[in-house]
């Protein structure tokens, strides 16, 4: 194991905690920035760590294709590579297979998937993608794992989930680096909570250094999605680190913090941007739209960033249609906006304020009052009050006490 995780404080389930990774010290909560081929688009290094970036993911998939593992593991690694002083997560590939092919087959072997590169098929096998992420380098590695869209039923669900568990055993034995580099397993199981449990149950048997939460922001719905969350996090062990893989957006992120998850990943802020979106209090701010010509106001006026200390929403507005800078600097932004709100969470925890800084939030968010059901049902289970920021309306939580049982 090649990690230390240390809870600094709790409020009921929600836990803030430093984690020790062999290229940093971490804090969670915590958001990690996709960087697809080695690098976040639009942003440097150094403005990474300038807004507070602690680790970022490395797509293996792609970095796989080119500039290829070996020439990375060649030229000392991906830290040494792109630059990168801090910590790093690498992805399986399997997922980005499944999602971004139209050809891939998952069988026993592994993943088989036409090359992109030539059109030959090629198979990536658990052996396979951890031999690459071992040539990669990056602080935490996944296992491979037999992903299976959440709004899927039937059988092959709880194939996905006990192929999962068959794999874990390949990846560990074929993990040639466990001192410097922390293998973490995938929870899988679909919204069936007799498979979830079943796969929490094997995994932890395992002993890994931490586990995922995969699976899920696929399309399924808000309650079904935060009652996985809630399940799994409780079965999970107290002292290691638990990731909720793809989230999120920052509602999602607050309620599972709150539901007593650590780590997050999503394209989400930056791709947004790319849209012309900027992450606020509020909820989003379109600075493609009309109004945005002539404000001359900042995108957000409390916001501490470099982009909302210079620039007007106004300069940005006419950049976002026609440069690439509009990006950029949106970009920022937006992972300046999470890095906040990571930090603010693990402050809100250690310091004994997360009720009210849960409140701050989803007032901000929904000033009439009208936070979603599935978040009152949420936080009820995280032993959170929120009914000061509620209307009457979405008070009425509506779990009978079995559900309750079952979530937590
Ligand atoms: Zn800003």
């Amino acid at each position: 194991m090649a990690l230390r995780f240390e809870v600094l404080g709790r409020f009921n389930r929600a836990r803030a905690a430093q984690l020790t990774l062999p290229h940093f010290v971490c804090q969670t909560p915590l958001f990690m920035p996709v960087g697809t081929q080695g690098t976040i688009k639009g942003l440097t290094n150094d403005q990474l760590e300038e807004i507070g970036c602690q680790i970022i993911l490395g797509n293996t998939y792609h970095l796989a294709l080119r500039p290829t593992s070996e020439l990375i593991d060649e030229l000392g690694g991906l830290h040494k590579f792109m630059k990168w002083p801090r910590a790093m997560l690498t992805d399986s590939g399997g997922f980005q297979m499944v999602s971004l092919l139209h050809l891939a087959d998952i069988t026993e072997k592994g993943v088989t998937f036409q090359s992109p590169v030539d059109g030959k098929p090629m198979l990536l096998t658990p052996e396979e993608s951890i031999q690459i992420q071992n040539r990669i380098g990056a602080d935490i590695i996944m296992a491979l794992d037999d992903v299976v869209k959440t709004t899927i039923t039937g059988p092959r669900i709880e194939e996905a989930m006990y192929r999962t568990l068959r794999w874990i055993d390949r990846c560990i034995s074929a993990h040639k680096r466990p001192n410097e580099q922390n293998l973490f397993g995938i929870v899988q199981g679909g919204l069936d909570p007799v498979l979830r449990d079943i796969c929490v149950r094997g995994l932890v048997e395992r002993n890994l250094p931490g586990y995922a939460i995969g699976g899920l922001a696929g399309g399924e719905d808000k309650d079904s999605f935060w009652r996985v969350v809630a399940q799994c996090t409780a079965a999970l062990p107290e002292d290691k680190p638990r990731y909720v893989m793809g989230v999120g957006y920052p509602l999602d992120i607050v309620v599972c913090s709150a539901l007593g998850a650590d780590m997050y990943d999503c394209v989400y802020p930056t791709r947004t941007a790319r849209f012309g979106t900027a992450l606020v209090p509020e909820g989003v701010l379109k600075l493609k739209h009309q109004v945005m010509a002539c404000d001359t106001r900042p995108i957000d006026p409390a916001c501490g960033c470099m982009v909302c200390k210079n620039f007007s929403r106004a300069y940005i507005h006419c950049l976002v249609t026609k440069d690439a800078m509009g990006s950029q600097l949106l970009s920022y932004h937006n992972l300046y906006y999470m890095m906040k709100l990571s930090r603010d969470l693990h402050s809100s925890i250690v310091y004994g304020k997360f009720p009210e800084f849960v409140c701050t939030f989803l007032q901000k968010m929904f000033p009439e009052g009208e936070v979603p059901e599935w978040v009152c049902n949420a936080m009820e289970v995280a032993g959170i009050d929120i009914s000061s920021c509620c209307s009457p309306v979405s008070s009425s939580y509506g779990l009978n006490l079995d559900e309750k049982a079952h979530a937590v």
